[in-house]
């Protein structure tokens, strides 16, 4: 295997010219986060955020250039947006193994945290807004939550997609019953469709049982293809269902992805709230809105005789959002259909669409359109000033 070097990459990089046609790539300071893994080279170009679009030729020529070098078998290269021109670079918060791999002018760079550098993201063409959903921990219904609020988006007459960032655990082939694989176009993948959603995952890539150590870096090219060289078309809402967990991918996630918003999905127990609750700080670091929270398995309608029991507990995550200041989007209560549909491939807001289940989604829908406005309408607001 040959290996290959970092001046050697830098070298080349340092052929393609900047944005204005003036000095290279490299002297420009725009490359940052460079890492090299086996034959794959990955690496960040920090552009102007509104010059995104217009400098994708600068991205693939960088990666035309890159992939000249002997012994390299992939390139990715990601624009990344700077909150200013002159500004220092913004790059992905990175993992120890990207951090120890990079040159040690970088390497400061990349120790700085997420936090301290929030990065305007590229939008991604076509995509109105973008909405995690996320929870602190697994097995709490975020998979079951994200395809039943896009669909219930969907009954609002917008156009939805959703993004299965489950790298870990993908399962919108199972939620949606897909067992087809993507058609590409080129390098651009054709999202599936299923109930009128637009649907990508790696699930449809590898089989769900096959067990995948994905780290950190590897986690972000994925969701980057993902998202970025999949023609989802004009969308009103994509709707991207985060891995579990709050750990540094996941933190890398929510920064990389130009997101409108945050939805976290929370079991009413004092555990799941605990996950819950750093679910939520972690969007707060990366300035990304929370839309409200939402308490799944809320409570036991016994199917047989209709009594209610509350089997975690019950209004833990309405007093947690009170407590924290954001919007309680409703609650799903647990219930055998939502888990039967859903573990069938038919989610319940599809098999039984004028059921209480729908109609609990679709409230919670609604309730997530009214927040997305609230917030595209507050950052558009004109702030005031006190002196
Ligand atoms: P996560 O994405 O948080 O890991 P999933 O959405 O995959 O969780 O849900 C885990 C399991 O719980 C699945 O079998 C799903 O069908 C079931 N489930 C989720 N929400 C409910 C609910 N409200 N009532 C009954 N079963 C549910």
């Amino acid at each position: 295997m040959v290996e290959i070097a970092e001046d050697q990459v830098l070298a080349r990089l340092a052929k393609v010219k900047g944005p204005d046609l003036e000095g290279n790539i490299v002297e420009l300071g725009m490359v940052s986060g460079l890492l090299i893994d086996d034959g794959k080279v990955i690496f960040s170009i920090n552009v102007p955020a509104e010059r995104a679009q217009e400098l994708e030729p600068l991205r693939n020529a960088a990666e035309q250039s890159v992939m000249k070098l002997d012994g390299v078998s992939k390139v990715i290269a990601v624009l990344t947006g700077e909150r200013k021109a002159g500004a220092a670079p913004v790059r992905p918060a990175p993992s120890i193994d990207q951090a120890s791999s990079v040159p040690p002018p970088m390497q400061a760079q990349a120790t700085r945290s997420a936090a301290e550098a929030p990065a305007q993201k590229a939008g991604v063409p076509g995509i109105k807004s973008i909405i995690a959903v996320a929870s602190g921990k697994g097995g709490v219904g975020k998979s079951t939550t994200s395809v039943n609020l896009a669909l219930g988006l969907l009954g609002q007459g917008m156009k939805v997609g959703v993004l299965d960032a489950d790298i870990y655990g993908p399962s919108m082939p199972r939620l949606l019953g897909i067992t087809d694989r993507p058609s590409a176009n080129g390098r651009i993948l054709n999202p599936l469709e299923a109930f009128g959603l637009k649907v990508m995952s790696i699930g449809f890539l590898v089989e769900e049982d096959t067990p995948m150590i994905w780290r950190g870096p590897m986690v972000i090219s994925a969701l980057t293809q993902m998202l970025r060289e999949v023609a989802w078309g004009d969308l009103d809402v994509l709707i991207v269902d985060m891995p579990p967990g709050t750990g540094d991918a996941q933190l890398t996630m929510a920064q990389q992805v130009p997101l409108a918003g945050a939805v976290i999905v929370s079991t009413p127990q004092d555990i799941a709230l605990i996950d819950a609750r750093k679910g939520l700080n972690m969007f707060r670091k990366v300035e990304v809105p929370i839309l409200g929270l939402i308490e799944n398995m809320s409570t036991f309608i016994c199917p047989g005789c209709g009594e209610q029991s509350d089997i975690f507990g019950h209004g833990g995550a309405r007093k947690e959002a009170e407590n924290l200041g954001v919007p309680f989007l409703g609650e799903i209560p647990l219930h055998i259909d939502i888990r039967s549909n859903s573990d069938g491939g038919t989610p319940v807001t599809v098999s039984a669409p004028d059921g209480p289940h729908a109609a609990l989604y679709n409230e919670i829908a609604e309730r997530v359109v009214q927040r997305i406005d609230a917030e595209g309408a507050a950052k558009s607001a004109p702030s005031i000033v006190f002196d």
